[in-house]
This record gives C-alpha cells, sequence and structure tokens, in this order.
C-alpha cells in the first residue's frame, strides 16, 4: 500500500476528465483500509470505485481511497437459493458473468453495468426492468467515523429509484466493502418484456431463453446502444428520469401530444428525461470537446480533453431550458465533485 501524490484521475473515471487526485491510495484489504482511514495527515478522504458515475470538475484536495478489494465466496445456499457474496473492489459485470456461468439467476439483466460492486447499492444501479434491490440480500460497510463493520439488511438501505441510504444520512459515513446477493439456483424469474430485450432475443433466434442467453441479449443491445466510454469519455445516464404529477403531464400534453411517460403511482408518472433532452434540441449538439451524445440524448460525453467544469456548465443549461420548456426540474444522477 502506497501513497502517492498529484496524480491524473483520467485512467479512474469513465468521463475520462484529467482532474488531479492531491493524495492516492489503493486498498486491497479492509486492514489497509482501516489503517488508510486512520491517517490523521489526510484528515480528507474521497471513496473511489470504478469511477464510473462521477463528473469531476476540480482537482481533488482529498486523499482518494481506492477500493480494490477482491474476493467473491458462496455464503450458503438450499435447493432454490444462493447467497453469494461479493467484495466492493469487484468489476461488476465480471461479477454478473460470475453468477451466469455458475447458473446463479436473478443478477442477468444488470449485465455490463460499469463500476464495482460495492458501489452498485448506492443507487441501486439498475437496467432492463432489473434493480440491485431485486436481488440484495445485505451488505457490510465500514463506518468511518467508529471503524466498525456494520451489516445493513435490505430494509435498511431504504432503497428506491437510483437511491439508497447511502445517497442520503449515511452519504459519506461508510464505505460498503461487500455486498451479499439472494439468487435463485433454477426455475429463474426471466425479464423478458422490458426494453427491447424479446425483440433482440427474436434476432437470436431463442424462444426458451436461459440467463445466459438474456444477459448476452442484454449486452448486445447495450453494446448497440451505449457509447463505450474506452472510446468515448462518459458516466452513463446523466440525468434522473423527472416524476410529474398527471395533471402537470395532462398540461404538457396540450402542447406536447408524443410525450411519452410510465405511470408509477395513482397521481404521478414518471418522463423520460432523454426525450425532454432531444426535443429541447440537445441530441447530438457538440461544443468543442464535449457535448451530448448523437444516439443517447440522456449521456454527455468528452471527445477528448474536455474539461469537467464545462460539462457541468452544459448539464446546468440543459436544466435551465428543460424547466423553461417544460416546468420540469431534471436531477443529475451523476455524482458532481
Ligand atoms: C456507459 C455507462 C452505462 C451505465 N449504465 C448504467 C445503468 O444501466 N444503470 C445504472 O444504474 N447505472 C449505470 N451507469 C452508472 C454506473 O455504472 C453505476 O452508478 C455504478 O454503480 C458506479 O460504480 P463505480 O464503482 O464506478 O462508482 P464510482 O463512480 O467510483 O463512485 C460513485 C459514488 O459512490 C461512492 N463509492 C464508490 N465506492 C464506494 C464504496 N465501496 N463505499 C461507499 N461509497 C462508495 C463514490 O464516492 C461516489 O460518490 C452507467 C455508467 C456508464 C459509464
Amino acid at each position: 500500500m502506497q501513497i502517492t501524490h498529484n496524480i491524473s484521475l483520467k485512467p479512474y473515471n469513465t468521463f475520462g476528465i484529467d482532474a488531479k487526485a492531491k493524495h492516492f491510495v489503493s486498498v486491497s484489504n479492509i486492514d489497509e483500509l482501516k489503517k488508510v482511514l486512520e491517517l490523521t495527515e489526510y484528515p480528507n478522504k474521497f471513496i473511489l470505485g470504478g469511477g464510473s458515475n462521477m463528473l469531476l470538475t476540480k482537482n481533488l484536495d482529498s486523499l482518494v481511497i481506492h477500493i480494490n478489494i477482491k474476493g467473491i465466496s458462496i455464503v450458503s445456499e438450499d435447493e432454490d437459493f444462493v447467497l453469494v457474496k461479493a467484495s466492493a473492489g469487484e468489476n461488476w459485470h465480471e461479477f454478473v458473468l460470475y453468477c451466469i456461468d455458475k447458473d446463479f439467476g436473478g443478477i442477468e439483466n444488470l449485465s455490463l453495468i460499469p463500476g464495482n460492486v460495492g458501489s452498485a447499492p448506492i443507487q441501486n444501479i439498475g437496467a432492463y426492468g432489473v434493480e440491485l434491490k431485486d436481488i440484495f440480500w445485505s451488505c457490510e460497510a465500514l463506518s468511518i467515523e467508529t471503524k466498525e463493520i456494520e451489516t445493513f439488511i435490505k430494509e435498511d438501505c431504504h432503497f428506491d429509484y437510483r437511491n439508497s441510504i447511502f445517497k442520503q444520512e449515511a452519504k459519506g459515513k461508510y464505505i460498503i466493502i461487500n455486498v451479499t446477493f439472494k439468487l435463485t439456483k433454477h426455475n429463474h424469474k426471466l425479464h423478458v418484456n422490458y426494453g427491447t430485450i424479446s425483440k433482440q432475443l427474436e434476432i437470436m433466434k431463442i424462444s426458451n431463453p436461459t440467463i445466459k442467453d438474456i444477459s448476452k441479449a442484454v449486452i448486445d443491445i447495450r453494446t448497440l446502444k451505449l457509447p463505450n466510454p474506452k472510446e468515448i469519455g462518459n458516466s452513463g445516464s446523466f440525468f434522473k428520469n423527472p416524476v410529474i404529477t398527471k395533471s402537470h403531464y395532462q398540461t404538457l400534453l396540450e402542447n406536447f401530444e408524443d410525450m411519452p411517460s410510465y405511470a408509477i403511482s395513482e397521481d404521478e408518472v414518471k418522463i423520460p428525461a432523454g426525450w425532454l433532452i432531444e426535443k429541447a434540441g440537445f441530441k447530438g449538439k457538440r461544443f468543442g470537446d464535449y457535448g451530448v451524445h448523437k444516439h443517447q440524448a440522456l449521456v454527455l460525453v468528452n471527445y477528448g480533453n474536455a474539461k469537467g467544469a464545462d460539462i457541468l456548465k452544459l448539464a446546468e443549461l440543459i436544466q435551465h431550458t428543460i424547466k423553461r420548456l417544460f416546468n420540469i426540474s431534471i436531477e443529475a444522477e451523476v455524482n458532481i465533485l
């Protein structure tokens, strides 16, 4: 374990922003993590996973702690279910592939989401009709204040759409060190009716899909749809889909009759933020080295050497425009630093 100084975080964030960390350390076990937390000469600490959900708008003055704790183990199993524990530094997609290889079901729709296992509960990652909460059993987290390890079961985490206790009252107070998932061993409950999964399975000529087929379909769709951060810097969906009242939606329909929506309760609907951004004319807009992706209006991109502050300004311009045009506030999903 070695602390380095003034290093570029460009290889550590999928936006590819060249901001610097004043101090940086990578930890590969819990003892190292505890030791680092005790270093009083670095009062400000920042936890870094795969860097796929952050926009760096400035250099970080803190000690950046890169969580690189690895390990996957089976905690318990019966005839029907298995509890699998993965350490925080495991790559999420590699963990998904590990489960699929063992025929453990429930996680397949979450294939190819970037980032690490330890960050997955923070915003309750979700895709193609499945959210982390659907397979979450518990997680262990180190309290930054007491240095004790605490267990959080599902009810403790207050999971919601791209939200959890770790983005709210527990924010900055815990470091997740491992997550345990409850997965099925057979009779997998398949989710094929979301997005274009069933269409993709048809293209693949598969009528009785296995979890491996679904994972493959999701990987194919995502590869076609989303820009690969290795080619164009990005952090996935930059904004959350806003929720508005049904009456507000009815009023908007008078001017925007093709506005899509998904009912989420008796009097609320969710609007795809990508549709709003496209309607506001931002899709494909490029400003020098940054802009809005040409196929995905929800994805802001860095074409090379953009500054995080410029991307933030663009995000704010989009937010103001959406507010002005639709009287809807859209909130960033990405963590802005
Ligand atoms: C191309 C692309 C597609 C994406 N698609 C999706 C998608 O379909 N669905 C979805 O939900 N998300 C998606 N995302 C967002 C991202 O992949 C997830 O939010 C992911 O969980 C972030 O993991 P990370 O390890 O990269 O987190 P980081 O970006 O490293 O960190 C995110 C936040 O969590 C904190 N943190 C990190 N690790 C820990 C820890 N162990 N303990 C406590 N705090 C920690 C950090 O301080 C930071 O505030 C996408 C991103 C990209 C680039």
